[in-house]
């Protein structure tokens, strides 16, 4: 039978079940929303807060239980899914010392302040750089910006040798971990790292505790891993499996894997400023110019020595993530995973247990919806990761764990590192999910005025909302990158007291949220996002975004290109392979829009969805990147030379890095073969609904 005909016969029975299915889901919402305990949110937060936790410590394996506890009265069922894993439990020993001309030690731990009670906690540490070089080493000092790649190109243009140096950089631009590895690639001896004020202090704003921006003894601690994959160390491709446990997991040689060797501080400015007021070298480029009150210059000259010692032992340390599963009452193999680490680098009321207590809150509220009736479809998990903060390590190793099931059953992953760190909004997602956060926050109220959380989102003059394209930084990375899991990263953000000793909850009921309404509101749109994943018959995907924003961003490959190679032609055979997938993606979608009012048998509904889950899988490639194989997707990744940045078209962004052009051809086919996967699976699928044409319905 013709398609035509079938569609003119059936047009009356699409709207009535269209109605039906449309209010049974309207139901299943109303329900959630009025479910949502607005007071759950604060009660989780001060609970898991209550004490500094850095993963592998005694409070963490605490928080471990509270979360398990909680998960489990949710009605959830919950696994732990322990590691060991390669990283330092603790700072160790550390000291900087200003030597000559005046011997001074400098202060590595935040003020204790009289206005906030968990400042004086005992449990604090000073600040640290996890996976820092040991040594000890006195030597004069270099001024080198952000350290960027560029930075120590600029210092080499004007002559300025930083080996055997203590090099002093401030935070922001890149990545952390990438200023050691610059610095110890430029033969630099040691390496400080400072929060400038002009980046985050009085020059942006009242400072803590009057108001949220960093004083003069903050200090951002962080991870410093950069090698070129994610998780453990010591086992890419593999899970860290319990060393004693059945299961023998073959670990690499720590000192083959080129962890930095060069010990690595980090300071607060007020500390920073006792080192740069008395260096007596050339002033500095006018963009390298921070905010403390006098001329930065680059060297420190002979008379300024500096001695900088850390002794960090790194070694096997247990962590464990948390895994709670609501079975699905119809596909429980199909998954929708909702994560967010718990480990922090101390009270981590920001970052990251706003987003746990976020989760913790949707998963009460998922089990009360569950008790009256309102199963979800699919599976919804809600992932708490351990170890986070040293190199995004929990995640990766599940997703290492689970292998092949992950990639052929999680429809959708959403993190929510952080996620209610502020009253702001933002979000960014693989092209299949941005339309689902656009039309979730159409449904959500936001708390602070009369408009929904997608007209707060919205720019006023802006023709639509300003969604980000997935990078690096969390959680989302081995999901998206080393599977092909769709995926999308959403929260309410604003300024916060990253990774320092006042991320506590006295900090977060000053001044973040005082009157903890974004919490539930988050929580209220992530719920909407799961029901709606978890409860369409087809996989709500919107397959039609692939070709709009590849479009975007070949165009945008092909200028960055046009700047080494001005000769360059253009990407022709991934344009004509966008051209087919387009039209493609626009008949596949006609199909599964009709296909979505009729009654299919759940065998034929369990294929189309498998078939739509392949989908992504088309851009994974087990040859991977040019700078880390386990980096698979050559859709997106995250910038190796920054670590935060999102790179589109990952293999293309490195030859302009690189300024290479030789490679640009072999990559155009890589493009356009991967293209053409995705567009022949949804030729496929479209072919195999067709089949259904006057048959089976
Ligand atoms: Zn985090």
């Amino acid at each position: 039978m013709k398609k035509t005909l079938l569609l003119a016969g059936l047009t009356i029975v699409f709207i009535g079940s269209a109605v039906a299915q449309n209010s049974t889901q309207q139901d299943i919402e109303n329900a959630y929303k009025s479910s949502i305990d607005p007071s759950s949110f604060k009660t989780h937060l001060q609970r898991l807060t209550e004490r500094p936790h850095v993963a592998g410590s005694e409070n963490n394996k605490m928080v471990q239980d509270y979360i398990y506890n909680i998960m489990d009265k949710a009605t959830f069922k919950v696994e732990q899914y322990p590691y060991d894993v390669y990283i330092p439990a603790t700072p160790g020993v550390s000291l900087i010392e200003i030597v000559t001309p005046k011997r001074q030690t400098l202060t590595q731990q935040e003020d204790i302040l009289k206005e906030d009670p968990f400042s004086s906690d005992t449990d604090l540490w000073k600040g640290w750089n996890s996976f820092s070089g040991s040594g000890d080493v006195t030597a004069e000092v270099v001024y080198v910006n952000y350290g960027t790649r560029e930075d120590f190109q600029e210092l080499q243009t004007l002559g300025i040798s930083v080996a055997g140096k203590i090099v002093l950089a401030r935070y922001g631009k890149n990545f952390r971990g990438y200023k050691a590895k610059f610095s110890e690639l430029n033969g630099a001896a040691g390496l400080i790292i400072y929060t400038d004020p002009k980046d985050n202090g009085y020059a942006t704003g009242l400072t803590y505790p009057e108001g949220p921006y960093f004083n003069e003894s903050t200090i951002q601690r962080g991870s410093l891993l950069t090698v070129d994959y994610t998780g453990d160390p010591l086992t890419p491709y593999e899970p860290a499996l319990p060393l004693k446990g059945k299961k023998k997991v073959k670990r690499l040689d720590p000192s083959k894997v080129g962890l930095h060797t060069i010990p690595v501080l980090p300071i607060s400015y007020g500390e920073a400023q006792k080192i740069m007021q008395q260096m007596q070298g050339d002033p500095v480029p006018a963009a390298w110019q921070g905010g403390l009150p006098f001329t930065y210059r680059i060297q420190g000259g002979t008379d300024l020595k500096l001695r900088i010692k850390v002794d960090q032992p790194i070694n096997y340390t247990p962590v464990a993530n948390i895994v709670g599963t609501l079975k699905g009452a119809e596909f429980p193999d199909e998954w929708i995973i909702l994560g967010c680490h718990f480990d922090a680098w101390g009270f981590g009321a920001t970052d990251p247990n706003s987003g746990t207590a976020m989760l913790l809150s949707l998963s009460e509220s998922l089990g009360r919806l569950a008790a009256k009736g309102y199963r979800p479809k699919r599976s919804i998990m809600v992932a708490h990761w351990d170890a986070e903060e040293h190199g995004v390590i929990g995640s990766s190793e599940w997703v290492e764990q689970m292998g092949e099931v992950l990639g052929a059953k999680a429809v959708a992953y959403m993190n929510f590192d952080g996620g209610v760190s502020g009253k702001n909004f933002g979000a960014s997602a693989s092209p299949t999910l941005k339309q689902l956060i656009i039309d979730a926050s159409k449904s959500v109220n936001y708390p602070y005025n009369d408009q929904t959380l997608y007209e707060f989102w919205k720019q006023p003059e802006a023709a639509q909302v300003n969604i980000g394209n997935l990078g690096g930084g969390s959680d989302h990375i081995a999901f998206y990158m080393h599977v092909g899991v769709p995926s999308l990263s959403a929260g309410a953000g604003g300024p916060t007291p990253y990774h320092s000793n006042y991320d506590s909850f006295h900090y977060y009921s000053t001044f973040v949220d005082p009157e903890f309404k974004m919490g539930p509101t988050i929580e209220h749109l992530a719920g909407l996002m799961a029901l709606r994943l978890s409860n369409k018959t087809i996989i709500d995907y919107d397959i039609n975004r692939y070709a709009i924003d590849l479009k975007t961003h070949f165009s945008n490959a092909t200028n960055k290109v046009k700047s080494i190679a001005p000769d360059f032609v253009g990407f022709l055979f991934s344009q004509e392979a966008l051209l087919s997938l387009e039209k493609a993606s626009k008949e596949l979608s006609l199909s599964l829009n009709m296909q979505k009012e009729y009654d299919v048998p759940v065998k034929n509904m369990k294929a189309i969805n498998a078939q739509l889950i392949a989908l992504e899988k088309s851009f994974i490639e087990d040859e991977g990147m040019d700078y880390g194989a386990w980096y698979r997707s050559l859709y997106a990744s995250t910038d190796p030379f920054s670590g935060y940045a999102s790179w589109m078209l990952p293999g293309i962004e490195y030859e302009v890095a690189l300024k290479r052009s030789e490679n640009l051809g072999a990559w155009d086919i890589r493009y356009a073969s991967a293209i053409d996967r995705l567009t022949a699976k949804m030729n496929d699928l479209n072919s195999y609904l067709s089949s259904f044409d006057g048959g089976v319905f």
